[in-house]
């Protein structure tokens, strides 16, 4: 019996990912992934895109989003899977976070102006073509301008704490999002845990105050994660009880951690989220 390969956090062009959902989904078939999640920030739209692409394929899609959470004055990012997402709640909760995005970005323009960056608002509008507006898309129109060298880059300049272009968010808090993924009949997941940067005892209360409000799982494995972060989430899972998933954070192409479905193994000491659908 082969294995078979998840892939549970991906990102198409209805978000911040370069590929559109139909490439996303046959380009992961290609890969050899046989379930995979289609996770955009703060939206939903690419779904039916995606699920049409996956009748066609020995592939099984989940509906799945990632949500923008605002949590300790910093952000966090909480996936739902196997979401319903004609769920009122739901979709009212991500319109708001839409809403949201367009005010920040008008404030993240502003801020770039009066480093003489003239026109972000237009150069990213025109990177998300109608889709939701995100921080990735101003940093294309900055590499396209010659302002870095690369995506990576741009997060080394701008756009993040203490640099020209940084918005401090106000995104959802972390028990409004689990209401609405749990209501619209999502597993909650807490997306690489390992990215923001909190000390051992602040993530512990994170994932403390998470399972107190109903969360489910941890992504313990994550597209470019050192096995130390991988062993002290496994371990945090045991002990507080959580599920474990995993996924590549699958961009497309151009700002990469990992390709798509190339993630390692996953740990045998760790209750696999899928088994909560199988
Ligand atoms: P936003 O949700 O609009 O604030 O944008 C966050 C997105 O920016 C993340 O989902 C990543 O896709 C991208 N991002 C943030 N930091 C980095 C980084 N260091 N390298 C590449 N992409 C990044
Ligand atoms: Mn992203
Ligand atoms: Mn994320
Ligand atoms: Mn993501």
């Amino acid at each position: 019996m082969s294995t078979v390969i998840y892939d549970l956090h991906t990102h198409s062009t209805a978000s911040d990912g370069t590929l559109h959902p139909a490439v996303l989904v046959q380009w992961a078939a290609d890969q050899g992934v046989d379930v995979l999640a289609l996770t955009d920030h703060d939206c939903t739209a690419g779904l039916a895109e995606a699920s049409a692409a996956a009748a066609n394929l020995a592939l099984r899609l989940i509906h799945g989003v990632e949500i923008s959470v605002t949590w300790n004055q910093g952000t966090i990012h909480i996936l739902g899977l196997k979401i319903d997402q004609g769920n009122l709640a739901l979709q009212l909760g991500l319109q708001m976070l839409q809403a949201y995005r367009n005010e920040r970005a008008i404030e993240i323009a502003c801020q770039l102006q009066k480093i003489g960056i003239e026109d972000a608002f237009e150069g990213a509008l025109c990177y998300a073509q109608g889709n939701i507006l995100s921080r990735t898309h101003f940093a294309r129109f900055l590499v396209e301008k010659g302002y870095a060298k690369d995506i990576q880059s741009v997060f080394k300049h701008y756009l993040v704490p203490s640099k020209p272009g940084y918005v401090a968010s106000r995104w959802a808090t972390l028990e409004q999002t689990l209401a609405w993924i749990h209501n619209a009949g999502g597993i909650s997941v807490i997306a690489h845990p390992a990215r923001y940067k909190l000390t051992r005892k602040r993530l512990i209360q994170l994932f403390g105050e998470f399972k107190e409000c109903g969360g489910i799982a941890l992504e313990v494995i994550s597209g470019h994660q050192q096995p130390e972060e991988t062993a002290q989430l496994v371990g945090l899972a045991k002990e507080l009880d959580l599920f474990g998933s995993c996924g590549s954070d699958y961009h497309g192409s151009q700002n990469d951690r990992a390709n798509l479905g190339q993630i390692s193994s996953f740990p045998v000491d760790c209750k696999p989220v899928w088994n909560l659908w199988q």
